[in-house]
């Protein structure tokens, strides 16, 4: 998967109702995937199994998102989420959303946003984690992490960062130096 948002987690476990009991498949999430026109659909974690082991077929664009038909090209709804991401006037959940979503576009506009976003110490407090893992997505996707933006990043920041890109590029995770403990929440 390319950048679907993962969010929710820990809401409680919930057991397939479709498998025979004892089989105990559980999801604990949600997995929400937005399309380049905003629309953003939501789904529990387990739909990753309702799909694979019960052939369920959601809406082709949400396969599209989850299968990482992604980045997208800028358009409104990445301008969009930039203002909403930058706005210290909105809430602070629809900034931390807006953080998760931009990753789905691979573009200076929204890499500079996420930067600004970064150094943002009351933004950070509340969304540090999902600043991190867009950046480190956006880093990914580039095939390069910038190790002077992440070294001067605040630890909260460099911890979303350093767990997104040890769980899916690896290669690029072997110079990333650990961040500092007690940040890693
Ligand atoms: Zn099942």
């Amino acid at each position: 998967m390319n950048a679907p948002g993962v969010r929710s987690l820990s809401l409680g476990e919930h057991y397939c109702e479709i498998c025979p009991s004892g089989a105990r498949i559980a999801g604990n999430g949600e997995v929400h995937v937005i399309t380049p026109d905003g629309i953003i659909y939501c789904a529990p974690w387990l739909i990753l199994h309702y799909i694979e082991d019960h052939g369920y077929v959601p809406p082709a664009e949400f396969v599209d998102g989850l299968l990482g038909d992604l980045p997208y090209s800028w358009n409104a709804t990445s301008e969009h989420l930039c203002r909403v991401l930058l706005d210290d006037s909105l809430s602070p959940g629809w900034r931390v959303d807006a953080a998760i979503d931009l990753a789905g576009w691979q573009d200076d506009r929204v890499y500079g946003a996420l930067l600004d976003a970064s150094r943002d110490a009351e933004l950070v407090d509340v969304s540090a984690m999902e600043i991190g893992v867009s950046l480190a997505v956006l880093w990914g996707r580039a095939g390069k992490v910038n190790f002077e933006i992440y070294k001067s990043a605040l630890p909260q920041v460099q911890w979303g960062v350093y767990r997104e890109v040890w769980s899916r590029n690896p290669d690029l995770a072997v110079d990333l130096s650990r961040p500092p403990e007690g940040f890693d929440f």
